[in-house]
């Protein structure tokens, strides 16, 4: 058997399902705006999996205090693709 590789796992907001940190996409938010983390501050994770989910709007908005969800799913979406 091939010896696992230690990973830190953390858990998607949305789906609660835990993964190892490197299949996640870490954000932040400032001043109510998503953003990547920048290695400072509050954080938390989600799967590519919800990125499409129904209850990512909400997470969001509760994560950022903003209930602007439309704007925070259009710069969530740019954050993934500039990520990868
Ligand atoms: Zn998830």
């Amino acid at each position: 058997m091939a010896q696992k590789l230690h990973q830190p796992i953390r858990m998607c907001v949305v789906c609660r399902e835990r993964f190892a940190q490197s299949a996640l996409v870490r954000l932040q938010c400032r001043e109510g705006l998503l953003q990547p983390y920048d290695n400072e501050g509050r954080s938390f994770y989600l799967c590519l999996a919800c990125v499409e989910h129904k209850k990512t709007p909400g997470q969001l908005a509760r994560q950022c205090k903003n209930g602007a969800t439309v704007a925070l799913m259009n710069r969530l979406k740019e954050i993934i693709v500039n990520d990868g």
